[in-house]
Formats: C-alpha cells, sequence, structure tokens
C-alpha cells in the first residue's frame, strides 16, 4: 500500500525489521497465552465508559539505544488519536508500552490515573481492543477465530463484522490455517479488524491495522471503525494520512519525540512537518 513516508524519508533513514518481526510473534504467543485467561468484564456499564491515557515524560530503550524520549501526551477519555511518523520514529515501540508489553525506562502511563505498573495485563486486555501489525489467528473456522472476541456473538453478529471489513470471500465454516497462512496479509488484516469489532472495548489501541489494505477498502473500515470505538477512546497508529480528518488529535512522531499535536486542521494551518508530509501524499495520490 502507498506510505507516504516511505516517499518522504531517505532510505538511509530505515530500520530493519528482521528482529522487530521475530520478536511480535514471540510476544504473541505469551499474549494469547495470557489471554485465555482473561476474565470476563464485570459489568456492562463499566465495559462501556471509556477511559482516560496518560502519558508522562515517557522514555524507553532498547539496551543502551533509546527509541523513546520524554514522551508526553494525553488521550482524554472517549477521544479518537492517530499517531503518525516515519518508520523507526517510535510509534510501536509507544504502542507496546501502551499495551503493557515492555515497561518504560521511565516516565509513566497511567489509564483512569492508576498507574499501568499497578495494572495487571491481562486485566488491561480484557477492557481494550487489541489490532496489532500481525495478529494472531489458530487452525479453525473463521467462526472460531472471530468467537476469541466475544464467546456470545451470533452467527448475524459474526456476518455483519465480516460485511463491515468486506470480507465478503469468506464464510463462517471457512478453514482458516494456523497464523492464517492461507489469506492474504490484507485479509489476516480485515480478519483482525472483525474481531475487533465483536469486543465492546473502553480502549481500542491499534497499530497499522490498515497498511495491507487497499485504500478504498481502508476508508470504508475507518469510518466503520469510528462509529463502533464512539464510546471508547481511539488511538491508533496509521500509516497514511488520509482519513485523519475525523480524528480529534493527531500526535506526529520523529526520533522518538513528538514533534507536533494538534487537530487535522490546526496541523495543516500550522504548515510545519505535518503539513508537508500532507502535500507529499497529495503529490504521490494524484500524480
Ligand atoms: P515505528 O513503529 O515508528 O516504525 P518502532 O517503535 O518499531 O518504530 O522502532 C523504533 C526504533 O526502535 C527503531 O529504530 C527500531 O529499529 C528500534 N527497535 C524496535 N524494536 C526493537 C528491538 N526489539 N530491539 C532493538 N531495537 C528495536
Ligand atoms: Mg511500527
Amino acid at each position: 500500500g502507498l506510505n507516504v513516508f516511505e516517499y518522504a524519508v531517505p532510505m538511509a533513514a530505515f530500520p530493519t525489521h528482521f528482529e522487530d518481526s521475530r520478536r511480535s510473534s514471540a510476544q504473541l504467543f505469551s499474549i494469547m497465552g495470557n489471554q485465555k485467561e482473561v476474565k470476563k468484564p464485570v459489568s456492562a456499564v463499566l465495559q462501556d465508559e471509556p477511559m482516560d491515557v496518560e502519558v508522562r515524560n515517557l522514555s524507553f530503550a532498547y539496551g543502551n539505544r533509546n527509541v523513546l524520549d520524554d514522551v508526553s501526551v494525553t488521550f482524554s477519555a472517549g477521544s479518537k488519536t492517530a499517531i503518525v511518523g516515519p518508520s523507526g520514529s517510535g510509534k510501536s515501540t509507544l504502542f507496546q508500552l501502551l499495551v503493557k508489553l515492555y515497561e518504560p525506562t521511565s516516565g509513566t502511563i497511567s489509564i483512569n490515573q492508576e498507574f499501568l505498573t499497578n495494572v495487571e495485563q491481562e486485566d488491561l486486555w480484557s477492557y481494550t481492543n487489541v489490532v496489532m501489525q500481525e495478529n494472531h489467528f489458530f487452525y479453525g473456522t473463521v467462526r472460531d477465530n472471530l468467537l476469541l472476541a466475544n464467546d456470545n456473538a451470533s452467527d448475524i453478529e459474526l456476518k455483519a463484522a465480516l460485511q463491515a471489513v468486506e470480507l465478503h470471500a469468506h464464510e463462517l465454516d471457512d478453514r482458516i490455517l494456523e497464523k492464517g497462512e492461507n489469506l492474504s496479509g490484507g485479509e489476516r488484516q480485515k480478519l483482525a479488524m472483525a474481531r475487533a469489532f465483536l469486543k465492546k472495548g473502553r480502549i481500542w489501541l491499534l497499530d497499522e491495522p490498515f497498511s495491507s489494505m487497499d485504500l478504498l477498502t481502508e476508508q470504508k473500515v475507518i469510518a466503520e471503525l469510528t462509529q463502533k470505538a464512539k464510546d471508547a477512546t481511539l488511538i491508533f497508529i496509521s500509516h497514511r494520512l488520509a482519513g485523519l480528518e475525523r480524528m480529534d488529535q493527531i500526535i506526529v512522531m520523529d526520533e522518538g519525540r513528538v514533534v507536533e499535536v494538534g487537530s487535522f486542521s490546526e496541523l495543516m494551518s500550522k504548515k510545519g512537518y505535518f503539513y508537508h508530509l500532507k502535500q507529499v501524499e497529495k503529490s504521490i495520490l494524484f500524480s
């Protein structure tokens, strides 16, 4: 898919992602292990209430390599935020700290005033909709894989979720091979989104959930997502700048720092980094 940053940033600035992918598959197994034990949310009322997420002076290093440097951002309850920035700018690292896959080197994250260090990862995941760049699927039917998010969902609800992500070619009884290897990258992302649509999270955290989808499907799924997550706090890392007009807040990252924060129109009238990237994206799209 089109990623403006691939055009806007010199190739030399690109990290290799081999270690990233090896790391994330190992982590996925540990997460899925945890997820089996996730408790059912106590009450529907509690479940519907959006949560406030505060990041204060957050820094993170892999070994002695700093990749997040003094990041402070607020995701207020019910707000919709997109995080953008070049490859290697630290977006996924911030995401992994937010879902408690890593602990910060310094600084804090809190959810409704509670420090994340005091929250169990499985509790966090029980009220959070997490969609990663690569998601876990197991050998079984489409239905089995969807029910993982909400085992009370009816076939009608499951079909509606598939419809919402335009996964028309698949029936609920179709087999999915281990790791979803008989699906394309775009289909795996659609299935992961369909699964998220079935769960009523209070926080939605998504890391480039549309990177392998075509532009039209992506725009449709973003519209669906803002609707489905309308009562929740939505934080999503976007590989594209299109469709961000509907976000309350856009966070622009570069080299482990937050370089700009604002709404789409604020960032456009500021004519800074985001504006520049938007011009580059436009020229690619319409050339
Ligand atoms: P983004 O998601 O914005 O592309 P990442 O958070 O994945 O950025 O990466 C930020 C930086 O941290 C990059 O330079 C990347 O190479 C490095 N990095 C990511 N994961 C690891 C890891 N497991 N070990 C060492 N360095 C890593
Ligand atoms: Mg990333």
